[in-house]
């Protein structure tokens, strides 16, 4: 068997599916340096460091903020066998597949699932959850705050914390397409515990999943055992928390750490507000550009979509699956198809972290428009890359 070393082929690809996005090049570079041992004063330095930036980023004081050794889902996993106990009713928001997959996860770890089932494309409302908690006395609330499959946008989140407090229950949320890309203000919000993943807008490659708990959440959990040996905080907190022992638990994934800490350098040093600013002006010129094309949105209200993915179904007559090929084959370009319900009527378009660029918009619209010219839906193909290229004169003057 004659196998090409990994790095002699062609993987120039643009990433603009749901995850994972484009990673810069710099934080390639910081994969490939030297392994060294996890419990070397020179790693736990580079540890200490990623944890202070990563409090800044999910604008929290917490002192357990860590990132969760596996993608996104594992920090999903960590949260609910820490603080979910058999028979705790758990209310949880399902608009989409992320929200299904938590229900089932807490479902799994023995937890009674109170579900919100709202169509795909919206988000919860306060009301929605004040009645939810009127009807029983439940343990947590758990949200996700930007849904992937759907593209929705959760608002009011500061005031379903308030309702969350006032019923003496946990607040937890999903921020996996969130962090990075938009706000996301652990304490201003209330959130007792979240998570997210590295390779949606922190553009590093899939493998860890940050997360973060306040006080009242890690004093819940320090009371018993958790149900899952891996994933056990009172644990993993030993080995990556100042002030403990840096007890071996599990061997961390070392590079994978060299590219979070790089990648949230960056993340820093282009600026919180810069950062959220530059997701929503390349959304907004992206939007005007595929609504000209004659794409339509999943979802309906305009506050209510996210800056790093587009959902949305495509001018009649086209054919997803087959579209989605071609670009991929003749520009390069990946592009997502629709999840759950959606599968095979609508396309999710991400603009996440470095995949989130000027030119990058101008490209993905130029290529669309090429392929809907061939198939007769538009006459000149330029006019969605025409539209965006107004929206930043506009927004530049
Ligand atoms: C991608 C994603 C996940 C799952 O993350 P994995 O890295 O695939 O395990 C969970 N929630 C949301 C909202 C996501 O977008």
């Amino acid at each position: 068997m004659k196998v090409d070393p990994t790095y002699e082929r062609n993987l120039e690809i643009h990433l603009h599916g749901p995850g994972p996005s484009d990673v810069p090049a710099a934080v390639l570079r910081a994969i490939s340096a030297a392994t060294i041992g996890h419990l070397d004063s020179e790693f736990i330095k580079i540890m200490d460091e990623a944890q202070a930036m990563l409090r800044m980023l999910y604008q929290t004081e917490n002192r357990m903020t860590i990132p969760i050794s596996g993608t996104g889902s594992s920090g999903m996993e960590t949260l609910v066998a820490n603080l979910i106990n058999p028979q705790d009713k758990v209310i949880v928001v399902r608009n989409g597949v992320f929200g299904g997959r938590i229900a089932d996860t807490v479902s799994r770890f023995g937890g009674e699932v109170i579900p919100i089932d709202l169509e795909w494309g919206t988000v919860v409302t306060p009301e929605q959850i004040r009645k939810a908690f009127s009807r029983n006395r439940c343990h947590a609330l758990f949200l996700v705050h930007a849904e992937t499959s759907t593209g929705a946008h959760q608002q009011h989140m500061r005031e379903i914390g308030q309702i969350v407090h006032q019923n003496d229950a946990l607040f937890l949320v999903d921020t996996v397409t969130s962090l990075g890309g938009t706000e996301v203000k652990i304490d201003e919000w209330g959130i007792d515990a979240a998570y997210s993943g590295t390779q949606k807008c922190l553009s590093v490659p899939p493998g860890l999943s940050p997360i973060t708990l306040n006080e009242k959440a890690m004093q819940k959990l320090r009371a018993r055992k958790a149900r899952s040996w891996y994933f056990d905080l009172g644990m993993i907190e030993q080995y990556w928390n100042e002030g403990y022992q840096r007890k071996y638990h599990h061997t961390a994934p070392i590079n994978m750490i060299y590219a979070l800490h790089e990648a949230l350098r960056l993340v820093l040093q282009e600026g919180l507000d810069a950062r959220f600013q530059r997701h929503r002006k390349n959304a907004a010129a992206l939007q005007a550009g595929l609504e000209t094309l004659g794409f339509t949105y999943l979802v309906k209200k305009q506050n209510e979509r996210l800056p790093m993915l587009h959902a949305v179904y495509l001018p009649d007559g086209l054919e997803e699956g087959k579209l989605r090929q071609n670009i991929r084959a003749r520009y390069n370009i990946e592009i997502g198809g629709g999840l759950g319900e959606f599968s095979g009527k609508a396309w999710r378009i991400g603009l996440m972290g470095h995949s989130s660029t000027k030119d990058k918009v101008g490209r993905l619209l130029n290529c669309i428009g090429e392929e809907l010219k061939k198939h007769g839906i538009i006459d000149d193909a330029t006019i969605g890359f025409q539209t965006a290229q107004a929206i930043y004169q506009n927004s530049e003057s």
